[in-house]
């Protein structure tokens, strides 16, 4: 077989396409390709498909393709260009590789794999030997075509969280479809306006198919789905574990406040080394402090009192039915407020005052649970990108690595 007939079924190559010549450079252990086109070829114009007169060549391009055994490979072309009626002169597309990329299909490809398997960007850089700014542009391409191929399929769940893509950064708006436990959307921002995005990309019937969004009281959030979404305030629903993070926080600062004021008072307290053990759940407290524990608990203590109110809280999501939400609810809450422990206070006035956010659950018992699962696998985005330049690099390396997208060029 010839080298050149080689090449063109390795490639795939078909008419009009062929290879013309094959250069083999041991010393600088490559292979070069130039591919041409038969003369009378007929083009299409790459905007709208009609077919064009030809108009003249382009410069000679260069791809670069896999390589052949341990040598790098590249693919040289003039690409003709044709001078349609309607767009005017355009290069034509060649079927072995996307418009603006300086790879071919398959390396692309690999190249998205190996970001995809890497545990670094600069390791898979290092086994493909491209540099750093082409896999990024390798993953630009994957994920402008990957956001242009997603469906309008209805969501019904969709959870709002916000993430910092560097320490002391600003905070960016993340959106994911809680049933595929994928990222739909991200903003740059968290105003009202960063989630107002989000659904203004929405089609009229996925603005309707929506049932729910789990968020936290951040009021932006709050006001975007209320003037975002048909009967938005209808479908809010405030996420359980900010909620419970809120009142973990408000048991901490019973115990600070508690433990610094017998320390001021006694000299000695017996809070000392016991901060953990008030923010787990009961069942989580660790096997050798459980007596312990149950002996601080007998002291009756402040924080003893904001931990047994913490912990009866946590029912409030066992809960099935409205009426019997709401009257549990109304007795949790006048054991908080008559609590006289003003952070627990704080937590229970919060929470009438978003109370139907609060007890829609039940109506649509989802959570950010799944967000909180994305966002540690963004904490190893964050990681294996080794720091983002800027603020564009992480958002495309959520939608990347956590968009569920169809990333291949085709
Ligand atoms: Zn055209």
């Amino acid at each position: 077989m010839q080298d050149t007939k080689l090449f063109e079924t390795i490639l795939g190559l078909q008419a009009p396409w062929h290879i013309a010549r094959v250069a083999l450079d041991t010393s600088g252990e490559r292979v070069d390709l130039w591919v041409e086109h038969a003369a009378d070829a007929a083009w299409v114009c790459p905007a709208c498909q009609q077919p064009c007169p030809g108009h003249d060549h382009a410069e000679e391009r260069v791809w670069r393709h896999l390589d052949t055994c341990q040598y790098q490979t590249f693919l040289h072309a003039r690409v003709p260009r044709v001078d349609c009626p309607t767009h005017g002169v355009r290069q034509v597309g060649v079927p072995w590789a996307a418009p603006r990329s300086r790879f071919t299909l398959l390396l692309e490809r690999l190249i998205i794999d190996l970001i995809t398997q890497c545990s670094t960007v600069t390791g898979a850089c290092r086994i493909a030997r491209v540099t750093w700014d082409e896999a990024w542009g390798v993953m630009d391409r994957a994920v402008t075509r990957g956001l242009q191929r997603r469906t309008a399929a209805p969501r019904r769940y969709l959870g709002v969280d916000e993430k910092a893509f560097r320490k002391g950064q600003r905070y960016h708006t993340i959106v994911c479809d809680l049933e595929t436990a994928t990222v739909q959307y991200v903003a740059a921002d968290r105003t009202a306006a960063s989630l107002q995005g989000c659904y203004a990309q929405l089609t009229a019937e996925q603005r309707e198919a929506l049932q729910a969004v789990a968020m936290d009281m951040w009021p932006a959030y709050i006001r975007a789905t209320v003037d975002g979404l048909p009967e938005g305030d209808t479908k809010i629903v405030f996420d359980r574990f900010h909620i419970m993070r809120e009142m973990t926080r408000a048991v901490d600062t019973v115990r600070k406040q508690e433990h610094r004021a017998l320390l001021r008072e006694q000299g000695t307290s017996p809070l000392t080394g016991s901060k953990y053990l008030w923010l787990y759940g009961e069942e989580r407290v660790p096997a050798d402090r459980t007596e312990a524990f149950a002996a601080l608990q007998t002291q009756h203590l402040k924080v003893g009192r904001a931990w047994a109110i913490k912990e009866l809280l946590r029912d409030l999501w066992t809960y099935r039915q409205d009426a019997a939400v709401r009257r549990f609810f109304s007795r949790w809450y006048g054991w908080a407020i008559r609590s006289r422990l003003e952070p627990v206070k704080q937590v229970a006035r919060m929470l009438r005052r978003h109370l139907d956010g609060v007890l829609r659950y039940v109506k649509h018992p989802i959570t950010n649970g799944v967000a909180e699962g994305l966002n540690s696998k963004i904490m190893s985005i964050k990681r294996k990108a080794g720091g983002f330049r800027n603020a564009e690099h992480f958002t495309t390396a959520i939608y990347f690595h956590c968009g569920g997208l169809d990333l291949y060029p085709r």
